[in-house]
């Protein structure tokens, strides 16, 4: 009987997305390869931004041992656990509201403590005063050990997403829909348990807001820090640019924390390694790329020029904030600006006016404007820098297509209705 409702609850996963195991597998590969890649192929250790170097000279460094001795280093190893451990600690020690996640497939809800946005504040405090005590010089270690950091994330993903996997077999875990294909490779990347938790511990939600995140900006400081060092104590427009917008998007994130509740990866994604290598070591240690160029290629914008990056900068943060906040209130019963709606035969609403009466995801939209303002401050001297707005534009058409199934299987034709009501995705009269 016990069997039987399991089964009932957790159905298998007769359909695969990323092209399958062997999509999975490739993933799984490439996302520590390119995080490695992206440092040294844009570095000045390695000779620049993309180095000079001759395919024989690739070769030769990767068949010799000392090269992934490297790759190692025990202090900034000890540094990362330590600081994980902190992020615990915050959010056990300090205070914040319980408030409730959206409705799980076994009738209950999830509930999580709102406190990502005092971890923030008190990191920030804590690292201003070390700053202001010990001087610039003292917080460059994030740059001078870039390497041995993203090491230890991965192997931190790694085990994480191994912990789960293996924990999702006890009797009674509600797994993603999505993550019970029964293929090991498969269940391991995607996630097999909906939302792994030690007691009211939320291990998903909380990787996604909290290590991750605030370590981005951390690198950031680190690497304005290097600069400032660099330069005798000042930093470039450019530099302060980049950190700037970048702090911005944490900031955001983390005070509006409880709307990532309504998300795909907390309400649909299992927590899997795509989800631990993603907020572990490709949030922190890639898409601070900007900020460690702009350290060795110190570019001075300019007033029209920092006006105009400021200006795509707000304007992907108004329409990225306008449509999140929209689509949060309703989803939370709120609907402030008297938003049109359809009501589905699943009894849910879908918005039909305002941002989300525009396009299927203004949401992406906002955040690929964003994407592009935090790239324009490293010029266009190499297309590296741009490999965030790249990727992200990749990652966001290949998730709105995830989406789409996911609503089309949800809503059915109610979802046929609405994307006829508003048939661009992503982008106006293109997509
Ligand atoms: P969305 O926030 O767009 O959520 C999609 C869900 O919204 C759908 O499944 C549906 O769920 C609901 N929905 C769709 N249309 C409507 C409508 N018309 N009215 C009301 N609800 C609707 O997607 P994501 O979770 O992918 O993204 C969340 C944010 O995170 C985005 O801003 C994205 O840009 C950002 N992001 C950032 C990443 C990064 O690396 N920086 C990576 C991925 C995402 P339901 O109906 O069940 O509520």
């Amino acid at each position: 009987m016990a069997l039987t409702s399991t089964t009932v609850l957790n159905p298998r996963t007769t359909h695969y997305e990323f092209l399958g195991p062997p999509g999975a597998l490739l993933v799984t590969v490439f996302v520590p390869i390119t995080a490695y890649a992206l440092y040294f192929g844009c570095s000045e250790t390695s000779g620049g931004c993309p180095p000079r170097i001759s395919y024989p000279a690739v070769i030769d460094t990767l068949s010799d041992p000392s090269f992934w001795k490297s790759l190692w280093d025990t202090q900034a190893a000890l540094i990362y656990l330590g600081w994980y451990a902190f992020c615990v600690l915050a959010w056990a020690i300090l205070p914040g509201d319980w408030v409730e996640g959206s409705q799980l497939r076994d009738g209950g809800k999830k509930l999580y403590k709102i406190n990502a946005f005092s971890t923030f504040l008190l990191t920030l405090g804590l690292t201003s005063g070390y700053i202001w005590r010990f001087g610039p010089e003292s917080f460059t270690f994030l740059y001078d050990k870039f390497i041995g950091f993203v090491t230890a994330s991965l192997l931190m993903s790694v085990v994480q997403a191994a912990g789960c996997y293996a924990a999702s077999f006890r009797q009674g875990a509600l797994l993603a829909l999505g993550g019970n294909s029964g293929n090991v490779i498969y269940d391991f990347f995607i996630g097999r348990e909906l939302n792994p938790s030690i007691g009211s511990f939320d291990i998903k939600s909380f990787n996604e807001l909290r290590p991750g995140l605030i370590l981005w900006v951390l690198i950031d400081i680190s690497m304005a820090c290097e600069q400032a060092v660099r330069r005798g104590g000042s930093i470039t427009d450019s530099m302060g640019l980049a950190c700037l917008f970048q702090f911005w998007y944490v900031a955001d994130s983390l005070y509006n924390e409880p709307a990532i509740f309504t998300t795909m990866d907390i309400t649909t994604d299992g927590f899997g390694f795509m989800l631990s290598v993603g907020d572990l070591t490709w949030v922190p240690f890639v898409y601070s790329l900007q900020a460690r160029y702009l350290v060795f290629k110190q570019l001075e914008l300019g007033p029209i020029w920092t006006g105009a990056v400021v200006s795509v900068n707000l304007l992907g943060y108004w329409i990225f904030r306008g449509a999140n906040g929209e689509k949060n209130d309703f989803r939370n019963g709120y609907n402030p600006k008297n938003l049109k709606y359809m009501t589905t035969e699943r009894g849910s609403k879908l918005l039909i006016s305002g941002w989300w009466g525009w396009l299927q995801h203004p949401n992406y939209l906002g955040d690929l404007v964003m994407a592009l303002a935090w790239s324009l401050p490293t010029g266009f001297e190499t297309p590296i820098t741009y490999f965030y707005v790249m990727y992200f534009f990749v990652l966001l058409v290949h998730r709105q297509m995830r989406d789409d199934e996911n609503c089309k299987k949800k809503y059915g034709k109610d979802w046929e209705k609405y994307t006829t009501l508003v048939p661009y995705r992503i982008i106006p009269y293109i997509y």
